[in-house]
Order: structure tokens, then C-alpha cells, then sequence
């Protein structure tokens, strides 16, 4: 760390601390006079100089919010500052390596899920942690053999697609039947109310602009297709960018079954519905899902606070991930990156914290997020109250920083992570950034009782390329983002609003 930095820290640090100050973290009683109140300043003023000359007064380190502050320097020094931080170092890449490559995806209901969080089990108890696993019911759907075919009047080929999760099964011999394309749901009910959809394979072939609108077309197309009399509902891959990698997901279960295509493929089919010199396309579609329930669970790390064990900041990502590809963005990255925050302040800064830590890798949230509503309904009414609830779920990627929102999300936390945004932009680490906005799914309902938040890229669209891909895999994630994110994590999971 240069001169400049470090003198650009121990500032920053002192605004942390006056941030820290100003939400009433130090205990100080309110003062009924002017007197005293000036002496209390005067105790904060030998505070702030105590902690920016880098060691505590006896009497200051006696304040536990303040503890908090030299702790959250500490651990910033320790895992940012130099000769601390090894730029090669990717322990986490190498464990979500180690555990993607022997088990490989883990979609609900299957083994390499169940195997997966028994991996991280042990994991976790070699690393020293206290870990359980808690029982979630789940409901699960299983892929079985599935394929599209494009038929014209001058070729056959194979389609690249992807049944939608929880879709209904064609028939053992498959559905064939004539295309029509639609491009969004204005235009398949003006169909359907023409009578065009009956006894037709419906393509919708919605072209990207963004995530949040494009989902809608694979999550509750096939139900608004079948009202109009359509044999199977066909969705253009959610996604800004194709090598002819279909994306799947959920979709809300229809009596007709429901697929992704790859970009290519639906526009292959769109340009020839087009044409009215030819026939339309025909399509042949043959998927043998399964569904059912099974047992998975939702593991819980912990580090047991200190000081005030029932206030617990939580950090997560769910452990679930779909079939094809390994899930190692989503949600490899995630539950890792929460796992690895605990185990850099655990085996790094080796610090005991005040409050507890805990790191919850939440079980089938793809499926419709079964763990995240199962971990929630099971603790709302906690003596330990979840003060903080943070989630990664949209991959590691260039850095950005968190998304933060919830109903005590007041000034003084705010004040609170601005000021540790502050220091971590000044000593140089990526994703400083503290925003306002929309908090992960497994996450969300904490939001009504608490901070929550989610990690975020500063990559646009990028993760929309691997995501429900079968190119989710482990050379998509690059080692040193998945450690500075777990580092940042970390700093942020050793604070704590509204502790009192
Ligand atoms: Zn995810």
C-alpha cells in the first residue's frame, strides 16, 4: 500500500467511525446536559484519534460498536492491503472445481445436489466451523430424453432446445404439429382469438432488450398458448447473446409442454413462417419429463457472535442449480463466495466476531425458490433475529458492488455502508459500490424485517450469456473476481446496523 493509500484508509476509517458514531454505535447514554454532551464529543474525538493512530485506548476498546469498526480495518487490511493478498490465490475457484467436477450439476431432486451439500459439509467441518444441514420437502422435475425437429418441405434437422422446468410431458410418441410464430402476447392473443393457435405449436419469439421483460415469455407462455388451443409452446431463448445455446428455466406447469430454443433455431423458424411462398414449418417435439418430491436441505455455517450471538448478519446463495452445464455462475459463484467470506475472516483475519455470521447455501431456489421460502418460514420467529440478510445470485463477474434494500434500510445504515463504501474505494477494491434496489429471491422476504441485499457485476448483460446455459461452466468464472467478491463480502458481513 503506497503512502497516499494508506494515509487515504486511516481517513476513511475515521469516517466510517464518525458514521458509526452518528447511528448511536458507541454507547453512549443521552446526555441531559451541554456539559456533558461535550464531554461525550470529546470521548468520540479520543475515539476517532485512538482508532486512526491504529491501536485502541483501553477505555475505548471497552465500546463494542467501536471494537466493530477497528475489526472491520483490520479485516480490510488483512485482506486487501498489500503482502497480505496474494493475486493468484483461488482457494474458492478451486473448491467450486473440486466439487462441480465430482459431482457435477445439482438440480432438486437429484444426487449430485444432495452429494454436493454433503461436500460442503465436510468442508466446512475440516475448516472448523460449526455446520448443520435442516430438512426442506421439495418438489422436483426431472429432464428425461427431449428433443425438437424442425421438418420442411426441403429439410430435417435437430433443433437446439431445452425443455422448461416443470413442463408437462408430449406423449411417448412425441406432438408433431404446424409452427405459428408469435412476437410477444399481444400478438399470440390476436392469433388465438383468430383461431390461428388451434392444434399449432406455438414459437414465441420474443427479441431481447432486457432480463425482467423477456422472462415472462418462459415462465407464463405455454398457460396463455394452451387457452387458445395450442399442442406445445416453444420460447426464443431469454438471453442477449447466442452460440446456438438454448437457456432453460422455470415455467409454470400447462397441459401443453413447453421448450426453449436457441436464438438461432427460433429465428430459423421465424424467417421461414415468414415466407408466404412456402409452407409453414412443421415441428416434432418429444420430452418425458418427470416430476415429484423428494428431501433436500438447506445448510447452515455459522460463526457464533461473540458478544451478541442473537443479532446474525446472513450471507447466502443457493447450492441448486439446473442440468445442464455445472451451475458454476449460478449459483456456484454464489454459495461459494458466501461460504469463502466466512472462512477469509475465519482462517485470514482470524477474527471472532460480536455478532453471529452465518452463511445459509439455500437448497432448490431454481425450482421455484423452495429453500429460500423454506429457511425463512422456518426462522422469522427466531430469538436470534437476521439483521442482515445479503445474497449473491447473479454470477461473479467484474465487480460492482451490493444492492441493498429493506425496511431497515434507514439513514444510519445507509450512512453506515456508504461510509464502508467510502474506504473500500479509496484503498482501490472493485466493487465498492453500495446501491439502492431489488434484492436476490432467496433473500427477499427477509427484507420486510431487515437490511438485504444482493451482490451485482458491472457487466451488463454478460451473466444473461451463461446463464441456464450448458456453458455454465467453471470457465466462465474467473478466479480472482470469485475471491475479491468473497473478500468484500466479508467486510461487509463484520457490520451491523441497528444492533441495539
Ligand atoms: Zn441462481
Amino acid at each position: 500500500m503506497t503512502k497516499q493509500r494508506s494515509a487515504n484508509m486511516t481517513r476513511y476509517l475515521a469516517l466510517l467511525l464518525v458514521a458509526l458514531i452518528a447511528i448511536g454505535a458507541v454507547n453512549v447514554v443521552a446526555s441531559p446536559t451541554h456539559a456533558h454532551a461535550r464531554k461525550h464529543q470529546q470521548h468520540h474525538a479520543d475515539g476517532v484519534q485512538a482508532v486512526m493512530a491504529g491501536h485502541e485506548s483501553a477505555r475505548w476498546a471497552q465500546h463494542r460498536r467501536v471494537s466493530s469498526a477497528t475489526t472491520i480495518r483490520h479485516a480490510v487490511q488483512t485482506l486487501f492491503g498489500p503482502g497480505t493478498r496474494n493475486a493468484t490465490d483461488k482457494l474458492a475457484w478451486d473448491r467450486l472445481a473440486e466439487l462441480t467436477d465430482t459431482y457435477g450439476p445439482r438440480p432438486g431432486g437429484s444426487q449430485g445436489l444432495e452429494k454436493s451439500i454433503d461436500w460442503m459439509v465436510e468442508l466446512a467441518k475440516k475448516d472448523g466451523f460449526d455446520v448443520y444441514t435442516e430438512e426442506v420437502p421439495i418438489k422436483y422435475w426431472r429432464r428425461g430424453v427431449e428433443s425438437a425437429t424442425l421438418i420442411t418441405d426441403t429439410w430435417t434437422t435437430p433443433l437446439h432446445m431445452d425443455g422448461l422446468g416443470f413442463s408437462a410431458p408430449t406423449p411417448k410418441d412425441g406432438i408433431e404439429a404446424e409452427v405459428f410464430v408469435a412476437n410477444g402476447f399481444d400478438d399470440l392473443d390476436h392469433a388465438g382469438a383468430a383461431g390461428q393457435l388451434k392444434g399449432k405449436i406455438v414459437l414465441l419469439n420474443y427479441e431481447w432488450t432486457k432480463y425482467s421483460d423477456g422472462v415472462k415469455y418462459r415462465t407464463t407462455g405455454a398457460k396463455r398458448a394452451e387457452k387458445w388451443g395450442a399442442v406445445a409452446y416453444l420460447v426464443r431463448s431469454v438471453t442477449p447473446f447466442s452460440m446456438r445455446t438454448p437457456h432453460t428455466g422455470n415455467s409454470q406447469t400447462a397441459g401443453i409442454p413447453a421448450a426453449a430454443l436457441a436464438v438461432e433455431d427460433a429465428n430459423i423458424l421465424a424467417r421461414i413462417f415468414a415466407r408466404d411462398h412456402v409452407a409453414a414449418p412443421r415441428v416434432r417435439l418429444v420430452m418425458q419429463s418427470e416430476t415429484g418430491v423428494s428431501m433436500s436441505r438447506n445448510t447452515v455455517v455459522e460463526m457464533r457472535g461473540t458478544e451478541r450471538p442473537n443479532d446474525v448478519v446472513l450471507v447466502g446463495g443457493h447450492i441448486d442449480s439446473w442440468d445442464k452445464g455445472v451451475g458454476a455462475q449460478d449459483d456456484g459463484t454464489g454459495f461459494m463466495a458466501a461460504y469463502h467470506a466466512l472462512y477469509l475472516l475465519k482462517h485470514r483475519v482470524q477474527v471472532q466476531p460480536a455478532h453471529t455470521l452465518r452463511a445459509v447455501l439455500f437448497t432448490a431456489e431454481e425450482t421455484g425458490v423452495q429453500g429460500g421460502d423454506a429457511y425463512y418460514a422456518a426462522h422469522v420467529n427466531d430469538e436470534a433475529k437476521i439483521r442482515v440478510a445479503l445474497e449473491v445470485d447473479e454470477g461473479v463477474l467484474t465487480p460492482r458492488g451490493l444492492v441493498l434494500d429493506g425496511t431497515k434500510l434507514d439513514d444510519a445504515a445507509w450512512d453506515m455502508y456508504q461510509g464502508i463504501s467510502a474506504m473500500l474505494k479509496e484503498v482501490g477494491v472493485r466493487g465498492w459500490r453500495v446501491e439502492r434496489g431489488y434484492a436476490g429471491a432467496d433473500v427477499a422476504k427477509w427484507c420486510k424485517h431487515a437490511v438485504c441485499g444482493e451482490w451485482v457485476n458491472d457487466t451488463g448483460d454478460y451473466y444473461f450469456r451463461y446463464h441456464h446455459t450448458p456453458a455454465d461452466m467453471m470457465e466462465a468464472v474467473d478466479p480472482v473476481d470469485l475471491e475479491d467478491v468473497a473478500s468484500t463480502l466479508a467486510i461487509y458481513a463484520l457490520a451491523l446496523p441497528h444492533a441495539e
